[in-house]
């Protein structure tokens, strides 16, 4: 979701801090970020037929993920993003709006998809028929984070950071009312409205 930025936004923002619950302090984050790293270079740096993929970010949410990830890959990669956002009815499963398509050549390739979280699914299950509709080989589906919701998703993730529960959350690359993606921790708020 894209929020227009106006001072009740600000003023919203700034009082969900307030009573903020930390879910995943930052050093929790880091180590998550490790362990996938390790797990796509234990996959890709020994697999000749899976050599050279593409990584493709699913901005705006993995634009944290992405930067700190990718200095901890060890294999060639070639890096490229989409903007890919989803709003209106959770229930059926919403709108899937493509901001950016990705430029980069998918055809007959790797795609490794990295992305902040893994909610109900709908956004990475969209990603992946799309790239594999434009030729892809394979997708790989990397996210952060995985919200246990208690009910199956039409897309899983073959490499998950950290499992949280199911409540809104806001950093590492995920905002509320367009802010806090910066923060370093993972912390769940009460929004509406
Ligand atoms: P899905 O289609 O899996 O339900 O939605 C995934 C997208 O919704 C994520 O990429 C993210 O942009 C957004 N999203 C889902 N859960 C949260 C959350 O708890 N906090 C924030 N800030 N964004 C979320
Ligand atoms: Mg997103």
């Amino acid at each position: 979701m894209t929020y227009i930025d106006s001072e009740f936004h600000r003023t919203k923002a700034r009082e969900l801090m307030k009573d903020a619950e930390l879910v995943f302090d930052a050093d929790a984050v880091q180590k998550a970020v490790d362990k996938v790293a390790q797990e796509l270079n234990q996959r890709f740096d020994a697999d000749d037929s899976e050599a050279f993929p593409l990584v493709l970010g699913v901005m705006g949410g993995a634009v944290v993920f992405c930067g700190q990830l990718l200095t901890r890959l060890t294999f060639a990669l070639e890096f490229d993003y989409m903007h890919v956002t989803r709003y209106g009815s959770k229930d059926q499963g919403g709108t899937i709006e493509w901001k950016v398509i990705p430029r980069s050549n998918v055809e007959g390739r790797t795609v490794i998809v990295l992305d902040d979280i893994l909610d109900e699914g709908e956004t990475l299950a969209h990603v992946k028929e799309r790239l594999l509709q434009m030729g892809a080989k394979e997708v790989v589906i990397a996210v952060f984070a995985d919200k246990d919701i208690g009910k199956a998703k039409p897309c899983c993730a073959d490499y998950i950071g950290l499992t949280l529960p199911n409540k809104f959350v806001v950093g590492y690359g995920m905002d509320a009312y367009g802010y806090w993606r910066n923060l370093p921790a993972i912390w769940a708020v009460k929004t509406g409205g």
